[in-house]
This record gives C-alpha cells, structure tokens and sequence, in this order.
C-alpha cells in the first residue's frame, strides 16, 4: 500500500481564505482581531516564527502588534506589559513567543496572560476547558492536526489512536483532543517499554517526539494513518520530521510530510484562535 498524502499546505491555505472571509464580515461589523506578539531577546528562530506570524495575520486582514523587548528585560516589566495588552480593546489575542530567556519564569509569563485572549491555548484554564470537552482556546499545533484529519475525511471514534510524545503543547494535548472524540488513546514516552508493541496498534499514530526518522515502518500498521509532528535536521541538514517518510509511506493508509504537514496549520490555528476571540467580544 502507498498512502495518501496528507497535504497540510493545501488544507491550511483553504482554512486561511475561511478565516480571511471571516474576518471581512467581522471588521464590517467595526471589530477588527488583533494580534500582540511579544519577541523578548533576540533568538534567531523565534525571530522567523514571530515575523511569519505577522505576515499572516497582515495577509488575513488582522491587526498584527509585535512588542519587542530587549534580552534582559526585567520579569515585572514583561508580565506589566501582559497586563496592558489583557486590557486593550484592540487586541484579541496575546501571544508571548517562547522559549523565554532563563531569569524570566515562563508559567508566570503564561498565567499572566488572561484566559479570554490565551491564542496559544497554554494557560491552565484553557486546557482545563479542553479537558472538559468545554469551549477553549485549543493549542494550535494539535487543533491542526485535529482539522487535518477531519479535513481528510478520517474518522476517529472507536479507533485506537497512539501519541508518542508527551509535551504540554503537543503530545498530551492532542491526546486529550482525540479521545474528546472518542478514540482509545495510549501515550509513550522516553520510558515506554517495547514502543512497537503499542504503535503497531495503532490506527492513527501521532509522532511528536523531535527525532529524526524516529518512526520506522516496523513501528507502524498497515493501513494506518500517520501524523509527524517532528521538525529536525538531518545529518545534511535538511528538514525532516519524526517518521522515516520513504518507508513508512509504503506501509500507511494516509501520511503528513515534513515540511507542508503538519507546520502550515500551527500558524493558521492560531490566526483562527484570534478570530474566535475577537467573535466573542460581540456576544
Ligand atoms: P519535547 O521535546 O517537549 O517532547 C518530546 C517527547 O518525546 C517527550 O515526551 C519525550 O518523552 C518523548 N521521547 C523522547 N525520546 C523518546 C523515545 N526514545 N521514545 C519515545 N518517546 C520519546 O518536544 P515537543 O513536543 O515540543 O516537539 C516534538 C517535535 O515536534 C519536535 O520536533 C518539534 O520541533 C516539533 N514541533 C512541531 C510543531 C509544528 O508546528 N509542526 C509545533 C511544536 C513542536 P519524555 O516525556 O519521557 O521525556
């Protein structure tokens, strides 16, 4: 079996003109989302994530706001500059890009950031909501892989769903949002003993781990859906994801590839979360 190619790109691009559409109507009706990205330091990919941010809400029609502060900026004066972005009416959604540098403690950082406007999907209450099954802000990585799937017509109740990764911002996440709809879902880690044991079970297989070629076909059913979350290098320092494309294809049902899988719909979840908020001041 070769598998179907699960196109990230196409899908997020589609969602994206759904969100611009949106977005037309809602400014229409005088509000306008906006987004505040806060850049503290000066890390050279947080930089790229940051201004890749901008040019899509710019290219949505968004408000797009980028604080930048500089590497030393005292912890006060970052969690006071929250708090002026929590009470700003233009602004919908407060995004804080991490990694942090190390004097400045990130879960202050995060649970200063108010709940109505946490884009991201980190503060406790949003995934205490989402734990519930309650409305929230979903983090944007597994939410996209949650609308990959429904995009691809892939069904998830009843299915034995396996994530191998367990991060706050991917792997427990997207766990909890697969059995939300009704999969049985197993989570390995670092400890996990005879990995293949559990993922060769599996129907939809999660990879979120950060090692190149990780997955290997023996790791993975026949017929199953594969997700890869990972973004690596390899030895020739070329972009590659958690699962040993070339043969696991060969092995799966359906497949993301790295890059233009799973990447491309971060962005575009996030750009959704904001459009959410800013809906919401109008109830
Ligand atoms: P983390 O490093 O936070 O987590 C990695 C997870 O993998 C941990 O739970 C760890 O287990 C597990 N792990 C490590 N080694 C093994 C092993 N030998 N066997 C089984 N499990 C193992 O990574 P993230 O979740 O933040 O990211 C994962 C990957 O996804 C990275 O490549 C990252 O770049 C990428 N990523 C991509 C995004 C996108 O937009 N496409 C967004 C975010 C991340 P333990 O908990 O026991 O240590």
């Amino acid at each position: 079996m070769t598998a179907q190619i699960i196109n990230g790109k196409e899908i997020a691009e589609k969602k994206k003109v759904q969100i611009a559409e949106e977005v037309k109507l809602l400014k229409a009706k005088g509000v306008t989302p906006g987004l505040a990205v806060i850049l503290v330091g000066n890390n050279h990919a947080s930089r790229t994530y940051v201004s890749n941010k901008q040019k899509t809400c710019e290219e949505l029609g968004m408000y797009s706001l980028l604080i930048e502060l500089p590497e030393e900026t005292p912890e006060v004066e970052l969690l006071s500059k929250i708090e002026e972005l929590n009470g700003d009416s233009k602004i919908h959604g407060i995004l804080v890009q991490l990694p942090l540098p190390e004097h400045i403690d990130e879960k202050k950082v995060i649970e200063t950031i108010t709940p109505a406007k946490d884009v991201d999907g980190f503060h406790p209450i949003n995934i205490g909501r989402m734990m519930a099954g309650q409305n929230a802000f979903l983090p944007c990585t597994p939410f996209g892989i949650m609308v990959l799937l429904e995009e691809s017509g892939i069904s998830i109740s009843g299915k034995n769903a396996v994530v191998v990764g367990r991060s706050n911002i991917v792997g427990k996440p997207v766990g909890q949002l697969l059995l939300n709809q009704n999969a049985t879902v197993t989570y390995c880690h670092s400890r996990t003993k005879d990995l293949a044991v559990h993922t060769s079970q599996a129907d939809i297989l999660i990879a979120a781990v950060g090692i190149p070629n990780f997955i290997r076909a023996e790791h993975v059913k026949e017929g199953a859906v594969v997700i890869d979350v990972g973004i690596n290098r390899n030895d020739e320092g070329k972009l590659c994801g958690d699962v040993a494309f070339n043969e696991v294809r060969e092995k799966a049902g359906y497949i993301t590839p790295v890059p233009k899988g799973v990447g491309p719909m971060t962005i575009t979840m996030l750009m959704y979360n904001t459009l959410k908020s800013a809906k919401e001041t109008l109830r």
